[in-house]
């Protein structure tokens, strides 16, 4: 038995015949999937019944359910997905002009425990299998054509390498979802050998890197995950990535008023940032989190004076807009508009 979601569609064939089946119904099986995009086998109506029989038995559809659905004013959409042994995690829908963006969700909470992050709140309950994201996915896709992916929900993908990867290979491939690789995005909180790996794939995934802070002093304040993987080590993984794939990194930062929304800190990122080639800087509004009542999202002109610091070194940053807060899905992520480009 082998979950249907995790197989990769040049594996079809070969499961197939490994379990006595024609390899040549593949197609046809692929066609079901990612095409008519059923939830059971039983709408599989191109197969044959007996067929359908089998394909129950030896490839399941993983159960993932939608537990709760609230919808925020600006069109964003919050699910609460759970899957059999009742662990639940949240993806995020998120309609713009001309695009359909999904966060997808890794792991089931989270162990990095980020100090302004809900998801880590708890810690990590467990990882997802490929196959519960790829679930993910495809609920989101019989709801609406989803045109990019962003890993920005629960957990920390590259603390779950190899099935965040097969997962997104699967989403990525022709005869899967076909989602472009340039339209998924990684987001990691600095996990060195996860950067160093996703160099040697050779997929265009886009890679965001959570900063959120200019040096190690502040940085471990709020990043456990640093005196792990230091700024110093971070960024030289992070210019020995884009220097090998020549593909651009963005920097994620939260603003959190007092604390790394400082001119100086302004100066000190840009300078950070400035030594890696093709480094991106998206500004991040915090969202409030109930467990930390003391961080503060930094009022508006202190944001825009902090872009503006950013902008006249000449770094390409953007400050996002968070969304979907009166439905909770907000946790400054989720994009609305750059407000500006430089
Ligand atoms: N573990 C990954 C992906 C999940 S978080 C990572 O750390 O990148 C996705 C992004 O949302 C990260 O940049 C994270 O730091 C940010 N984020 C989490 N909680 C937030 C909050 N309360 N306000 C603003 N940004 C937040």
């Amino acid at each position: 038995m082998k979950p249907a979601w995790s197989i990769l569609p040049e594996e079809w064939k070969g499961e197939l015949a490994a379990r006595g089946l024609r390899p040549f119904r593949a197609e046809q099986v692929l066609h079901s999937l990612y095409r008519d995009m059923i939830s059971g086998w039983d709408e599989a109506t191109t197969l044959p019944k007996e067929l359908r029989e089998d394909m129950k038995r030896e490839f399941p559809l993983t159960e993932a359910t939608v537990l709760d659905r609230a919808r925020s004013e600006d069109g964003t959409e919050k699910l609460l997905v759970g899957f059999a042994d009742g662990a639940s995690v949240e993806t995020v829908l998120i309609p713009a002009t001309g695009r359909f963006t999904q966060c997808i969700s890794t792991q089931a909470g989270c162990a990095m425990r980020c100090a302004f992050c809900a998801s880590g709140a708890k810690g990590l309950l467990r990882s997802l299998s490929a196959d519960e994201i790829v679930a993910q996915h495809m609920i989101c896709r019989r709801i609406g054509q989803i045109t990019n992916l962003v890993v920005m929900g629960m957990g920390e993908p590259f603390a779950n390498y190899d099935e965040t990867m097969r997962a997104l290979k699967l989403i990525n491939a022709g005869k899967g979802p076909n989602l472009g690789a340039r339209h998924i995005t990684i987001s990691t909180c600095g996990i060195v050998p996860g950067i160093e790996r996703l160099a040697t794939e050779g997929i265009q995934f886009e890679l965001s890197v959570s900063l959120h802070a200019p040096n190690d002093e502040l940085r471990s304040k709020i990043m456990p995950v640093n005196s792990r993987w230091p700024v110093g080590e971070l960024m030289a993984a992070c210019a020995a990535y884009t220097r090998k794939t020549k593909r651009a990194i963005t920097f994620e930062y939260t603003l959190v008023s007092g604390f790394n929304d400082s001119r100086e800190a302004a100066e000190e990122l840009a300078a950070l940032v400035k030594r890696v080639p093709l480094a991106k800087v998206n500004l991040i509004p915090l969202s409030p989190v109930d467990h930390r009542p003391d961080l503060k999202r930094p009022h508006e002109a202190q944001m825009l004076a902090f872009l503006d610091v950013l902008m006249k070194n000449g770094v390409q940053t953007m400050l996002r807009r968070s969304r979907g807060s009166d439905a909770s899905a907000a946790c400054g992520q989720l994009r609305l508009r750059s407000i500006a480009v430089s």
